[in-house]
């Protein structure tokens, strides 16, 4: 058994275990990362690429954005389209900002790169990683590698581990209160390197579904279209794709598409889902680990990060000033920030997907909701303030 000590053992290498690790570095708290992927498949995975205000400011104080700096999109508004017509948000106007299109992918590399330049411990390929006696003073993370078993001593434990990981099931069932709405159809995204059709994103409601455009880069697009939850990518070639995507659209964009071969094709399921509370003793949920959103709002990662920063003023505050005031409060602060999230995400999701009751009575009264958003002001800056991203 190999025995290590650390201030802070954060399970999972995701965009929140990693910030968290480097801001913590960077405050001079020792943490140790264990994840059960290797480094490899971490960062190959494909997922958001939108970012709030916020993120990019947690990103900065973290001292990683200077690729992003230089590489990333600025966009200032989106597009909705609905009933054949397509009409823009103007975010920047309504709200004063806009958002900012980098990859996970490319914040997951740039997070690992600046974690290996400070040689903070990391362990990948790690089995079996669980939290122990998070209700005592002493708690400890046991797992596994092909060098035997470990044991991390610890003053906390960050839950990073996304939906799937170990932190939240470690917690007793009559501890948390799960809160969940699984909607009846996924995402089938592809990734192209075509130019995106648009310079920003768009959101399309259309009686065959829900469909997105949406980019990475100048020349790389990232395309969405709704789809049943029984389809696997086998039922889906590159020419259905690009057909399906094209019907949803309004005829002008759809023409304006350029199509190509696409690299990376999955569906993903749409969730929402919130576990109360945050803290156990001494282990903190943070990220996926504690609510998934469906990415129609563009939310998951942003609350990652969210958490990510009331987590790490909490912990600063205990090592340097001695108090537990913001850890205290950590569970009540994230959580009010999330369900606004959740309920901003189910509000869009509920706007621009076919149920399977919506009929031509649920498709008029989207469609009513749509036009009536872009006419008033009103409706439009609620949806801009939300996107963009409320204040931490
Ligand atoms: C397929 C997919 C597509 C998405 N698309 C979008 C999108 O378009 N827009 C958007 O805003 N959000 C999207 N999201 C959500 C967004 O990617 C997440 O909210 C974000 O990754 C959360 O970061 P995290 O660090 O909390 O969790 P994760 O990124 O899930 O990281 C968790 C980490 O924990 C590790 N782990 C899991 N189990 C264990 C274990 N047993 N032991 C050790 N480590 C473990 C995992 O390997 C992983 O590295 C998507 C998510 C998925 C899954």
């Amino acid at each position: 058994m190999a025995n290590h000590r650390t201030q802070v053992a954060i399970i999972g290498s995701g965009p929140s275990g990693l910030l968290l690790g480097q801001l913590l570095t960077n405050a001079g708290i020792d943490n140790l990362i264990v994840d059960k992927a290797s480094k490899t498949h971490i960062l190959e995975r494909i997922r958001a690429g939108v970012l709030e205000k916020g993120a990019v400011a947690m990103l900065e104080e973290a001292g990683v954005a200077d690729r992003l700096h230089a590489e990333s999109l600025h966009h200032d508004g989106i597009a909705l389209a609905f009933s054949g017509r397509t009409e823009r948000i103007d975010m920047a106007s309504l709200v004063g900002q806009g958002v900012t299109v980098y990859g996970q992918t490319e914040v997951t590399q740039d997070l690992i790169d600046a974690r290996e330049r400070t040689g903070a411990p990391a362990f990948y390929d790690a089995d079996n990683a669980t939290p122990h006696d998070f209700d005592s003073n002493r708690p400890f993370v046991m797992f596994s590698d092909a060098d035997g078993n470990h044991r991390i001593d610890c003053d906390f434990i960050a839950g990073c581990d996304g939906y799937h990981g170990p932190s939240r099931r470690a917690v007793p069932d009559n501890a948390i209160t799960a809160f969940e709405r699984v909607y009846p159809f996924g995402w089938l995204g592809i990734l192209a390197d075509v130019p995106p059709v648009s310079d920003e994103l768009i959101y399309a409601n259309h009686e065959r579904g829900f469909a997105l455009c949406s980019m990475r880069t100048t020349k790389r697009s990232r395309y969405y279209v709704q789809c049943p939850l029984e389809d696997s990518v086998d039922d889906w070639s590159d020419d259905r794709f690009w057909d399906e995507i094209r019907l949803r659209l309004p005829p002008a964009v759809a023409e304006a598409m350029t199509i190509g071969p696409s690299f990376e094709k999955s569906i993903a399921p749409l969730r929402s889902f919130v576990a109360e509370p945050m803290r156990f003793g001494r282990l903190f949920l943070v990220g996926d680990a504690a609510h998934i959103v469906p990415p129609t709002g563009a939310k998951g990662l942003n609350l990652a990060v969210s958490d990510v920063h009331y987590l790490f003023e909490g912990l600063r505050e205990h090592y340097r000033d001695r108090s537990d005031v913001g850890l205290d409060a950590y569970s009540e602060r994230a959580l009010a920030r999330v369900w606004k999230a959740v309920r901003f995400s189910w509000w869009m999701t509920t706007m621009l997907h076919r149920f399977p009751d919506t009929g031509p009575f649920g498709q008029r009264i989207q469609e009513a909701e749509l036009a009536y958003l872009v006419s008033s002001t009103a409706a439009k800056t609620a949806l801009a303030e939300n996107y963009v991203g409320l204040p931490y």
